[in-house]
């Protein structure tokens, strides 16, 4: 953890979502998607080693960050980490060391995401409409209820973005389903590059369908282990 960030905002972005802003050291350097590991000045937390994927464009002054805040009263299978960081505000102190990832923008593409896992393609998304437009993308967005949805109107609002979204908890607008293979077929097909990221469980199950449908490696993004083994 080379590097001191101090918060210098914080606000809600869904009912257990937060969007943090931090001052950005000199010379600190990322490309869209990747992500910083993180410590807390909290004893205890120092090394805790969690990745969170910086959300802000590389040629803003400041580091963003969108981070889904599980308390272990509700979550007794997290560690505590982003309940604590629910708790910083501006002033406190994190550390990061160098960004770090395997998922880039490799060109148009359906970006399959679950819950927090659209957060890698916050950056990636923005700074292809600003760069190069949106034709053949499309974000196909699987969350457990329809006030999950990190950014809806952001998405909604990006001219030339096909929005899918789903749910799989809960009634609501959109289809109560999950995304499987029959899902993309019908709404994508298979002859797409694919970027993914979500639960460790929807990683597998996508990747699986995707490969049986004849997808290859190259293109499906994901963090690479995914694609090992
Ligand atoms: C490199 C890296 C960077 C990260 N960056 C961030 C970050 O910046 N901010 C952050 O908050 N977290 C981040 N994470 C954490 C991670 O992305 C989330 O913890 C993970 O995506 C789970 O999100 P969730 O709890 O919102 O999912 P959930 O709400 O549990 O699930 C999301 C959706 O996936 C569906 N789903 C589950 N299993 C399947 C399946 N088998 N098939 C189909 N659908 C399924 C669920 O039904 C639900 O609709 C990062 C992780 C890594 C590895």
């Amino acid at each position: 953890m080379n590097h001191t960030l101090t918060l210098q905002s914080k606000e809600h972005v869904t009912h257990d979502t937060v969007h943090l802003v931090f001052d950005r050291p000199a010379r600190y350097h990322f490309r869209p998607g990747q992500a910083s590991h993180w410590g807390l000045d909290v004893p205890g937390f120092r090394d805790a080693g969690k990745p969170f994927t910086i959300t802000s464009l590389p040629d803003q002054d400041q580091l963003d960050f969108i981070i889904k805040i599980y308390n272990t009263a509700d979550h007794p299978d997290h560690d505590g980490v982003t309940e604590r960081i629910g708790q910083l505000v501006p002033g406190d102190r994190v550390f990061v060391d160098d960004p770090s990832g395997d998922i880039r923008d490799e060109g148009p593409g359906v970006f399959v995401a679950g819950g927090a896992g659209v957060t890698p393609f916050i950056p990636i998304i923005l700074e292809r409409e600003r760069n190069n437009g949106m034709r053949g993308c499309a974000l196909m967005y699987s969350n457990k209820t329809e006030d999950d949805i990190i950014l809806r109107e952001t998405w909604e609002a990006i001219g030339g973005l096909r929005t899918i979204f789903v749910t799989t908890d809960a009634s609501g607008p959109h289809p109560q389903r999950k995304i499987d293979a029959a899902f993309i077929d019908e709404m994508v097909g298979f002859d797409n590059r694919f970027y993914v990221c979500g639960p460790p469980s929807m990683m597998k199950a996508v990747i699986h369908d995707l490969r049986a449908y004849g997808v290859p490696d190259e293109q499906i993004i994901v963090e690479k282990k995914w694609l090992e083994g």
